[in-house]
């Protein structure tokens, strides 16, 4: 189908090739885009504008946490909230690097204080408590500080008696803070736990990847799971499951494709239906 298509779009050239044409390193830094699922070179301004979905072939590049709560709730409706609490280095860990060494140059690097942000927000009019993992800070892992932020989001949700959205995109818990990540799966169960009393929807989106720790607690335990298309979910990777059990897997094996076919997740929506798709679930859902 695709050969019969007259969207315009450019083709970076093969490497090396001197082929004329506005390519990324002629025209200066950041004003084109290569698509990593296609190889299509788009304007930046178009691909930001598009959420960094590809328009020629909708591959959902990562999105920084920021612009997916813009994506999301009503304009300026985010309230960040439970912004002074701030990671320790309980085991005084170290490995290439020390870890207040790692999260010093990542939160210059990223401006993030962690890999989660939360607060409040209202979604067409609705308020939510929602919360947003922030995989550019050391690859979206959950320590203390990220599990003590996702409890926050659900009891907020249960006091204040709305519903309650986190977005998940993780490797999983924080080896750097070893047991003490560990836990905050348990306690982020607790926390959803209590939350069901007050009957109001608890949505979790996983995101492009969401694995280990946090697949294993609350990432799958929403009221309504849902994921952006082809994400990478599960709890270990694929390369140790076909060591562990000796077995090929199947294509597609952990994709959002393949879980949904086999009833492990309820939907999957494309990121420029995302906030639509969340304003009908929790007018439907919540009270
Ligand atoms: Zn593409």
């Amino acid at each position: 189908m695709a050969w019969f298509s007259k969207r315009q779009t450019l083709k970076a050239p093969p490497e090396g090739s001197k082929a004329a044409g506005p390519v990324p390193a002629k025209k200066g830094e950041g004003l084109w885009t290569k698509c990593p699922g296609c190889g299509a070179v788009v304007y930046t301004e178009e691909w930001e504008a598009a959420w960094n979905v590809c328009p020629s072939c909708g591959h959902h590049d990562a999105l920084p946490a920021r612009r997916r709560l813009e994506m999301v709730l009503d304009p300026k409706s985010f309230e960040e909230l439970d912004t002074e609490i701030v990671p320790e280095d309980p085991l005084g860990f170290s490995d290439s690097k020390k870890y207040k060494d790692r999260l010093k140059s990542t939160r210059k690097a990223t401006g993030l204080r962690d890999a989660f942000i939360s607060g409040v927000g209202t979604i067409a009019g609705r308020p939510v408590s929602v919360g947003t993992f922030a995989f550019e800070f050391m690859g979206g892992s959950m320590g203390s500080v990220v599990g003590e932020k996702v409890t926050r989001v659900i009891d907020r949700a249960y006091e204040r008696r709305c519903p309650c959205i986190v977005f998940s995109s993780t490797g999983g818990a924080r080896m750097q803070e070893g047991i003490f990540s560990l836990m905050q799966m348990a306690k982020t169960s607790a926390a959803l736990a209590r939350f069901r009393h007050v009957r109001q929807p608890y949505v979790s989106v996983m995101l492009h990847p969401t694995t280990g720790g946090v697949a294993a607690s609350f990432a799958w335990l929403g009221d309504v799971v849902i994921a952006e298309p082809k994400a990478l979910i599960g709890f270990a990777g694929p390369r140790v499951i076909e060591q562990t059990i000796r077995e090929k897997l199947p294509p597609g094996f952990q994709r959002s494709e393949f879980l949904l076919e086999k009833g492990m997740i309820d939907a999957i929506v494309p990121r420029p239906e995302m906030r639509e798709r969340l304003a009908q679930l929790i007018s439907l859902l919540g009270s």
